[in-house]
């Protein structure tokens, strides 16, 4: 078994880029939703976030 035989674990093969599709954002788009499930998810960064989207956790003391 060669080196040069193995597959480049470090690459995925099917990596979708999405960053925050927020109007002159570049950040990285790691929260996503989808209206509706025909619908493709929109990707937001979490400041970018939509509020409705946020899930109303309870707060944690300090
Ligand atoms: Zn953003």
């Amino acid at each position: 078994m060669r080196d040069t035989d193995k597959p480049a674990l470090t690459m995925a093969p099917e990596m979708y880029v999405h960053y925050c599709e927020h109007e002159g954002c570049d950040k990285w788009g790691g929260f996503g939703r989808s209206a509706a499930r025909d619908e493709p998810p929109h990707w937001w960064c979490w400041e970018h976030f939509p509020e409705e989207f946020k899930i109303h956790r309870p707060a944690k003391a300090g």
